[in-house]
């Protein structure tokens, strides 16, 4: 389980402009789909789909066979583990930021789920450790930092679908790999979705779509398209 299709999507903001022109895809179970291309090509506008945050004009998503038309938008965000680009903590301490969601985690999950996201060692030398207040008045985490505990968050959830927004510009490269690495970790089993800019981030994808003005140009995996290219 855990299959995601898209079927002949057609999606505008307004009626000035299409965004979304007839957009088809199908991510297997387990399988990592890379959805590349560039700035305002229609990529977000696609997640921002799955969790129904808008409804397609025409065609539509399914997950497992059922239209999500006619799911909660709250079942879709439990079903969906979400990994922005642009975290934004809870100003509490960090074992809530990561045990957020599920509440009933011991924490020894709390930091096996810090661990795989390569930020347990960080909090541990911490002064208050797991206790360290994030926010204004507390600790001020960088934001790679900030979406390891994210990646925490996500694993301790271990939703069956993903959507990672893989946009690393802001980051160093060291952090860039860590974060890259995080993300690996967590895709594995499950089915997800990587929004991405760079065709050189999405290295273990299944499929390729490259994305233009809201229809797919071209797809394939990705040897495949480092050779055309
Ligand atoms: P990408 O993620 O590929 O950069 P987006 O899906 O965010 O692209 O946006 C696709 C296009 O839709 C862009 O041209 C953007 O300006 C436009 N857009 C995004 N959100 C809205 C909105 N709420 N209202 C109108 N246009 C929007
Ligand atoms: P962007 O265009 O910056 O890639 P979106 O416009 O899709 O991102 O979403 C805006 C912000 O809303 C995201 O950065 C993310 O923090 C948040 N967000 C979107 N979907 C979810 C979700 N299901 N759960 C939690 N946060 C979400």
């Amino acid at each position: 389980e855990g299959r995601i299709v898209f079927d002949d999507v057609v999606f505008a903001y307004d009626s000035k402009r299409p965004i979304l022109q007839g957009v088809s895809f199908t991510a297997e179970p387990g399988a990592t789909i890379a959805i590349v291309g560039p700035s305002g090509a229609g990529k977000s506008t696609i997640s921002r789909l799955m969790f129904r945050f808008y409804e397609p004009q025409a065609g539509r998503v399914t997950i497992d066979g059922q239209d999500i038309s006619a799911v909660t938008q709250r079942s879709l965000r439990e079903a969906i583990g979400m990994v922005p680009q642009d975290t934004v903590l809870f100003n509490d301490s960090i074992a809530y930021n990561i045990r957020y969601g599920r509440w009933d985690a011991s924490m020894e999950e709390v930091r096996e789920a810090a661990r795989l996201a390569q930020i347990d060692s960080f909090i541990r030398s911490l002064p208050d450790g797991y206790e360290a207040q994030v926010g204004e008045r507390g600790l001020k985490l960088s934001g790679g930092e900030k979406q390891r505990v994210a990646i925490a968050r996500t694993i301790l959830k271990a939703p069956p679908l993903l959507i990672l927004d893989e946009a690393t510009s802001a980051l160093d490269s060291f952090t860039e790999h860590e974060i890259q690495e995080a993300l690996a970790r967590v895709s594995r089993g499950r089915t997800t979705l990587v929004i991405a800019h760079r065709l050189s981030t999405v290295v273990d994808a299944d499929e390729i779509l490259f994305l233009d003005r809201g229809r797919i140009v071209e797809r394939g995996a990705h040897l495949q398209l480092l050779e055309k290219n």
